[in-house]
């Protein structure tokens, strides 16, 4: 692509993202503030949403209180989530999982079948190509890092997130977040890497950069879906992860 395709492609793409939102009767996140309490965290102020129909999706307002301080209250606010329309086609939600003080967390897009099917993230040939980057690129144990995803329903066909779901979920990943403070997030493919540097931009054009999310650094990569269609893109995963590895032996 030439340059100026590359721009027109990028700002379509923006303009997507900015019109789901805004259809959505919801602004751009603002740049959050570090450990910003739940409620703000929700976001919209939209009322609380547990029983409304699976079809009209909305962003959950957070439970009374301060909020969940740990992994099983974020899990128990989700509940039988029903807040927005993948909650009819999935089997389980699919949370995340591994240490609960992780200091490297992963972020994929969303559960597959496999995932859907043992209610665990990243289970299926992506989840074994990831498992052997963690453990045989980084040399650190799978079980010593947590792995979510952006979305906790499996999408039918296995399709991209819609922004709607994508915002209907937010509230919860944000909190996962904030409860396991890692030290460093990576964003696993365009999803995730969009998501936690709150932008539009390509993955191609992300991938590699350390962003900040709320005073944690993070970093896009492609996702392992893609390095098993395109083995010859697993050499910027290790320079990614590389990358990875020299910030978590930072000083915080
Ligand atoms: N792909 C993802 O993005 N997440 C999973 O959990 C599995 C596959």
């Amino acid at each position: 692509m030439g340059e100026r395709e590359d721009i027109l492609a990028d700002v379509r793409e923006r303009a997507r993202y900015y019109a789901g939102l805004s259809s959505l009767g919801l602004a751009p996140r603002p740049v959050a503030t570090p450990l910003a309490p739940v409620a703000a965290a929700a976001s919209a102020g939209a009322p609380a949403t547990v029983g409304r129909e699976a079809s009209s999706p909305s962003v959950p307002s957070a439970p009374a209180g301060d909020g969940p301080t740990d992994l099983d209250g974020v899990r128990a606010w989700i509940g039988d989530c029903q807040r927005c329309k993948l909650a009819g086609g999935r089997k389980t939600i699919v949370f995340g999982q591994g240490n609960p003080k992780a200091e490297l967390m992963f972020i994929g897009e969303g559960p597959g079948a496999d995932e859907d099917e043992q209610g665990l993230a990243f289970v299926g040939r992506a989840g074994q190509l990831l498992t052997d980057i963690i453990e045989k690129g980084m040399k650190m144990r799978r079980a010593d890092v947590f792995i979510a995803n952006v979305i906790k329903c499996r999408p039918p066909q296995n399709r991209n997130p819609e922004p709607d779901e994508i915002v209907a979920c937010q509230p919860f990943l944000e909190r996962q977040i904030e409860v396991i403070r890692p030290k460093v997030l990576v964003g696993l493919g365009k999803f995730a890497g969009q998501w936690l540097l709150k932008t539009a931009e390509p993955i191609s054009r992300i991938r590699g950069r350390v962003g900040d999310y709320n005073g944690i650094k993070a970093i896009p990569t492609w996702h392992p879906a893609y390095l098993l269609r395109t083995p010859s893109a697993k050499k910027d995963v290790w320079e990614d992860m590389k990358l990875v590895l020299q910030l978590l032996s930072e000083d915080r």
